[in-house]
């Protein structure tokens, strides 16, 4: 039988094992098995060219039992319904796991920003904005950057949120720029909290980060920031990719000027001859492996090949249901994407809190806050995981969706 890579469907399996687990009854998978609210719309934009285009838009709200629903927009050409329903549950997943009182939600338009201009993507962007406005807000859901999405794209759609508002609503979006009521720390958030899972990861399996061989998939926000913090603390980075292809070097990438080369959309391969592909990437001889990219990139296929005996998932679902499994049963250690990736919704967490008191912390008050809070949610996911026995996903699914199902149940829905 062909694999599930349906992120949906294999979302929904596993959020139904751990309900079992965690002694809930089939009432509370109907609750959680897909998102309360789902929004499509369509996006009329007159392009550069005088013609006009017309964009479609998802919001996935999945549930706000704990509070407000929190979540990035990503814009994509391969977003979809089914994506976006399994990342606003995976939104859910991870703010229970750092324990933030919000719910999960994701949004995305399909389209593809690397073909499009400045002008045409603020357009797009305040137009997303116009036409999700009555299903968002600082108290109801708040978005926040994603996949080709940045602190710009945020700061426009601020700005027309404000305008219909017609009062200044920095809360009403986090990832902004520092001047618009950013925090300091939101655009490395996510590669710190990566980094802080690898490191806890390393300490479990005993290997030293001084020398260790990392390879990370992807250079985009996650991958960037990762593969320089890796290396300021002493580890080889060996291997790094984009979408176009892959750089490999057994002694250590120079990560200083592959960041200097990188544009806006994390590409840098496309200036080297010297190229190996992104499978053969996944599949180098490393340490830890860090797919920071897509989906569904180590599956039944290839999983039997991944040499690195630690694997992080700086992604979002990188890794099968499957391949989970190959991974697990072949002793290596894996830490899921909705506990590895949670530092940038953590840190989105800590800027909206800023915004809703007017006071802003320093980097050093919030890159502090942000270590207890991944600590914590590492050492209550591994202790899950080590004492029933269970891979670390489903033992982060556990404790992530705790919270909304107790949430759920006190308000009387289940
Ligand atoms: N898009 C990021 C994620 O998938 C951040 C979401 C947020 O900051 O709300 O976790």
């Amino acid at each position: 039988m062909a694999e599930n890579l349906n992120l949906f469907t294999s979302t929904q399996a596993v959020i139904q094992d751990a309900l079992n687990k965690l002694g809930y009854d089939e009432g509370m998978f109907e609750l959680l098995k897909e998102p309360l609210r789902m929004l499509e719309v369509r996006i009329p934009i007159k392009m550069d060219d005088g013609k006009v285009k017309v964009y479609t838009g998802y919001r996935a709200q999945h549930n706000d039992a704990v509070g407000p629903t929190k979540g990035g927009v990503r814009f994509h050409p391969e977003v979809s319904e089914d994506e976006m329903k399994a990342l606003s549950m995976w939104m859910t997943l991870k703010c229970g796991i750092v324990d933030l009182p919000y719910g999960g939600a994701k949004g995305g338009i399909i389209c593809d920003p690397r073909q499009m201009s400045m002008a045409e993507i603020e357009k797009l962007s305040r137009g997303y904005v116009r036409a999700i406005s009555q299903f968002v807000g600082p108290t109801k859901d708040i978005p926040a950057p994603d996949v080709f999405t940045n602190s710009q794209i945020m700061a426009w759609m601020m700005d027309e949120y404000s305008r219909m508002d017609e009062f200044n609503s920095p809360g009403f979006i986090t990832g902004k720029p520092i001047v618009l009521g950013g925090s300091q720390g939101r655009e490395r958030a996510t590669a710190q909290g990566v980094t802080i899972c690898v490191e806890e990861a390393a300490k479990k399996r005993g290997i030293e980060m001084n020398g260790a061989r990392i390879v990370i998939q992807g250079f985009g926000n996650a991958g960037s920031f990762l593969a320089k913090f890796m290396s300021d603390a002493g580890a080889k980075v060996i291997g790094i990719s984009d979408a176009y292809g892959a750089l490999h070097d057994p002694d250590g990438l120079d990560i200083d000027y592959l960041l200097d080369r990188r544009d806006s959309f994390g590409t840098v391969t496309t200036l080297f001859e010297n190229t190996i592909s992104n499978q053969e990437l996944l599949e180098l001889d490393c340490d830890i492996l860090v797919p920071a990219a897509i989906e569904n990139q180590i599956t039944a296929e290839n999983a039997h090949k991944i040499k690195a005996s630690i694997v992080v998932e700086a992604a979002n679902g990188p890794t099968t249901t499957e391949a989970t499994k190959i991974l697990t049963d072949r002793g290596i250690l894996l830490v899921p994407d909705v506990l590895a990736s949670a530092g940038g919704v953590t840190v989105s967490y800590f800027e909206w809190v800023q915004n809703n008191q007017g006071y802003y912390w320093t980097e050093e008050e919030v890159n502090d806050k942000l270590y207890k809070k991944m600590i914590t949610a590492f050492d209550n996911v591994y202790t899950v995981a080590t004492t029933r026995n269970i891979n670390m996903r489903l033992a982060a699914y556990m404790v992530g969706v705790r919270k909304t199902a107790e949430a759920a149940r006190f308000r009387g829905w289940v």
